[in-house]
């Protein structure tokens, strides 16, 4: 009963917002963009290339509205919610253009607004649009995204499901320890805090260790053990899945009954505020993956990146049986599932690249019985940090990429200083894209096509007058165009 209600007051405070935002929309039109992708998939940098090359009028060629000179004026307003924190974008700016370094990465959800003065294309939509469009930038880790299936699952089908994780062949050794730890608690004993966080400690290392493992791993919820934003240490995070608890119900006063009362605490506390007050609200939504470090890790990899994208996918799609979901899933109308990073490869690959993400995208669609939005996909880099060159070697000319790597990255016995630019080729995907679902090669990187090197962010040109150019890119534009184009029409 309890449960019902809130999901009633959910559902009309859900509508009553949307309402109220769709009546003033009329006045000043707005976007919401979702901006997500799990940690380390390039969402902070997505964001600040994209902001920064709107204003500063960067080179757009696929970007319509741009390229026929239509965007008047394009700059940063205070965003609309005060409770959220705001996205640091000239922080991010400076290290990237001034300091040459990467930003500080995703860590939380943050907000951004941009606002675009343009003319319409059509003289019907001059007349009767104020010509101003609104984009508000949500960015949040897919990480939290991914405990949505969690609204669904009681404690004792989370526990389970988890173990079932952790038994894979990929993730036994890194799941060892928790398992034995897991194995010789007893559900039925008395509740103690010491037991209580012995378990998440170790449950949440298991997750970590799969998080920085060199083969990929993808994650697994619940998401704020791997990203706590501001919940580090508390109660609501003090839990972790129990062995085998079958029809069995907890006895009050059990581990068990802590346990299960804080799995549903992190629930009503912590994943349904989060989705309330930010994911039902979105229009648009795009999921960055890290495909380049998977094909650079295996086929195992590959098959797990496919997994957490048929989740992320499933989170979005029509008919969960969840009003939260139904809710935004209607509303969303274009997902656009992005490979950044496409400029560790030479453009001649960049097609298949695009091409395997598209394998990728089907296959998580299908699995994840996927429809309602628009889905397209592109293989891109929100920030190009190398340019394109060849290398003589004997007779054969070899495409190579120019770039700075950063201090400390290894080709070989090669250590880099992060002050040289050099030249490196990095190998070429596949012909046969296949080969890179089903590749049999072990999972080490040693045996990888590609050759992965980071670089430094690239040295921006200046103009005459001594102007900073915008940040260079491969296909930001084409992301643009499919995610926004159409509302500055
Ligand atoms: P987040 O965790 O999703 O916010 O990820 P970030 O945006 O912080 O990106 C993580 C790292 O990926 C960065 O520090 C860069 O090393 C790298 N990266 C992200 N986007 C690009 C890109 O477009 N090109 C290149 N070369 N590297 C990128």
């Amino acid at each position: 009963m309890a449960s019902s209600l809130t999901t009633l007051s959910d559902e009309a405070r859900i509508a009553l917002e949307t309402m109220a935002g769709r009546a003033s929309g009329l006045f000043s039109p707005g976007l919401r963009l979702g901006v997500t992708g799990l940690s380390r998939a390039g969402k902070t940098v997505f964001i600040s290339a994209l902001v920064h090359n709107l204003i500063h009028g960067g080179r757009l060629p696929l970007f319509e509205a741009q390229k026929s000179g239509r965007i008047a004026r394009a700059f940063l307003e205070e965003q609309p919610d005060d409770n959220v924190p705001r996205f640091q974008y000239e922080d991010h700016i400076n290290a990237l253009v001034d300091d040459r370094i990467w930003p500080d990465s995703t860590r939380a959800v943050s907000e951004l607004r941009l606002t675009i003065e343009y003319e319409s294309a059509s003289a019907w939509n001059r007349m009767f649009s104020a010509g101003k469009l609104s984009v508000d930038i949500v960015d949040y880790p897919g990480e939290w995204l991914l405990d949505l299936p969690l609204l669904g699952k009681s404690f004792a089908e989370f526990s389970h499901d988890a173990r079932e994780m952790a038994l894979l062949p990929v993730r036994t050794d890194l799941s060892k320890d928790w398992l034995a730890l897991a194995a010789a608690t007893d559900p039925n004993a008395d509740a103690d805090e010491m037991t209580a966080r012995r378990l998440a400690e170790s449950f949440t290392a298991y997750l970590k260790a799969c998080k920085l493992d060199e083969r990929a791993l993808s994650t697994l919820p619940p998401g704020r053990f791997l990203m706590p934003g501001d919940m580090e240490g508390s109660p609501a995070l003090t839990f972790a899945p129990l062995p085998d608890l079958g029809d069995k119900r907890a006895r009050s006063g059990s581990l068990q009954a802590m346990m299960e009362r804080r799995y549903e605490a992190y629930k009503t506390h912590v994943v349904k505020p989060f989705f309330r007050e930010h994911i039902t609200r979105l229009d648009r939504q795009i999921v960055l993956i890290d495909a380049m470090q998977a094909l650079n890790a295996g086929a195992g990899a590959v098959a797990d990146l496919e997994r957490a994208l048929t989740e992320i996918l499933a989170c979005f799609r029509l008919g969960q049986g969840s009003f939260l979901t139904d809710f935004f899933a209607r509303r969303i109308d274009r997902i656009l599932i992005a490979a950044t990073k496409a400029d560790h490869l030479h453009h001649e690959s960049h097609d298949r690249l695009q091409a395997i993400v598209r394998r990728l995208a089907d296959r998580a669609i299908a699995r994840a019985s996927f429809s309602g939005a628009d889905v397209d996909v592109v293989a891109m880099a929100a920030v190009r940090a190398t340019r394109e060159g060849t290398v003589k070697q004997g007779r054969e000319t070899l495409p190579v990429i120019i770039g700075t790597p950063l201090s400390g990255e290894k080709i070989g016995n090669d250590r880099f200083d992060g002050k040289t630019e050099t030249a490196i080729f990095p190998g070429d995907l596949p012909s046969d894209i296949n080969s890179v679902f089903e590749d049999c090669r072990s999972d080490s990187s040693e045996d990888a096509t590609i050759r992965f090197v980071r670089f430094r962010p690239p040295k921006l040109e200046r103009t005459a007058e001594g102007l900073t150019l915008s940040l260079p890119h491969i296909r930001l534009d084409r992301a643009l165009q499919f995610l926004m184009g159409d509302r500055l029409a």
